[in-house]
């Protein structure tokens, strides 16, 4: 306390091992932004240490977080769209926009191993924007072609959510492309949503007036509280793969997946299933009253021009407008 002003100093420290975490100076000072950035903010008194990784781990490690700050500029991302159907509909209401990076000496990386580096070492901001763009142009390019009612899913990273400028970009990069809001739908994942409710909250009141669709990714997988879940205003759920693949083999993946198709209905939210990769989960979940879907039983993730192929594709649009649920799947179900 000083003059009446309460001070609350904060101190934030990394440590690095030479040679184990680099060879010079500069090497060093990278990876300690890194441990400094990968660090989740201590509670009072509390003291965590990075787990120092095996110096092969941290070699490879180092190289990735070198190599992706010339990614972009190199041209070595591209984003792959993943369709969503709406069965009760019988047709594509739009895609996931997912990152791919094919890297050039180690070939494709999958996101979920590099995008927590892109997020540990400070470059989200740059990423994320990299993302928007590509799939607003992505967007812009389905209403030249006459594929009208689609929205394009953008993943949103936790570190993003901290950007107090997001909607700022958001709507600039909308503008910039020509896009109606409603074009755009943003997926944050339980995890990410609830690790500070409050902010989410905020940004998501605030990002849905503008008309931008909100999205509840890989749900069922965190740990979110109900009542926190009530307060949040988003649009869609999106059920997490995990259950879906086990829909039919374990009665507890088939109780959550009714819980949540429940929920869903309670709160007035579109609940999608993600990772259907058969016929059979389909049909199990259309008989629990889930109808919005994406695996790969209905297509993989696609380059572009192959998205914009298959939604004009009518045979394929065909069959989405599927028969309505067999009676001996019900009958399995209330078994
Ligand atoms: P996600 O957002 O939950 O994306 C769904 C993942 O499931 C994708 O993996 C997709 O290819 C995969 N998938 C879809 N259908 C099936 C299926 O039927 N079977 C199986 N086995 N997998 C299926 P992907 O593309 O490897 O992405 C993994 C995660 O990386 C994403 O999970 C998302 O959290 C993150 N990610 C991807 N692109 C971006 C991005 O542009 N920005 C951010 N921040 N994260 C991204
Ligand atoms: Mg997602
Ligand atoms: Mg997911």
């Amino acid at each position: 306390m000083q003059n009446g002003a309460v001070i609350s100093p904060t101190v934030e420290a990394a440590a690095v091992c030479f040679p184990d975490d680099g060879p010079d100076a500069a090497h060093l000072f990278v990876r300690l932004t890194a441990a400094l950035n990968r660090a989740e903010p201590a509670a009072g008194g509390e003291v965590r240490l990075n787990v120092p990784l095996s110096t092969e781990a941290a070699r490879e490690q180092f190289m990735l977080e070198q190599d992706l700050t010339r990614a972009i500029d190199e041209g070595q991302l591209k984003m792959v769209f993943q369709p969503v159907v709406d069965l009760s509909q019988g047709r594509l209401i739009g895609a996931e926009a997912l990152l791919r990076w094919d890297h050039p000496v180690l070939g494709p990386i999958s996101p979920g191993r590099f995008i927590p580096i892109v997020e540990a070492t400070g470059m989200s901001d740059r990423y994320g924007l990299w993302v928007l763009n590509a799939a607003c142009r992505e967007a812009r390019l389905w209403q030249d072609e006459g594929l009208t009612g689609m929205k394009v899913a953008v993943n949103l990273s936790a570190r993003q959510l901290t950007d107090p400028n997001l909607k700022d970009k958001l709507e600039r990069t909308l503008q910039r492309h020509d896009l109606d809001p409603k074009a755009l739908e943003l997926e944050l994942t339980e995890t990410a949503a609830m690790a500070d409710a409050e902010r989410t909250f905020e940004l998501f009141g605030a990002l849905r007036e503008t008309g931008i669709s909100l999205a509840i990714d890989d749900f069922g997988s965190g740990y979110s509280s109900l009542s926190y879940l009530k307060n949040l205003p988003f649009d869609k759920l999106k059920i997490d793969r995990e259950f879906v693949t086990d829909i039919d083999s374990r009665r507890d993946s088939r109780a959550i997946c009714r819980a949540l198709i429940e929920l869903g209905r309670g709160l007035d939210l579109l609940v999608l299933a993600e990772g259907v990769e058969n016929a059979r989960e389909v049909e199990t979940l259309r008989a629990l009253g889930c109808n919005v879907f994406q695996g790969y039983h209905f297509a993989k993730p696609l380059a572009g021009d192959d998205f914009r192929r298959l939604a004009a594709d009518s045979d394929w649009l065909a069959s989405l407008s599927a028969p309505p649920v067999a009676a001996h799947i019900k009958g399995r179900l209330s078994a």
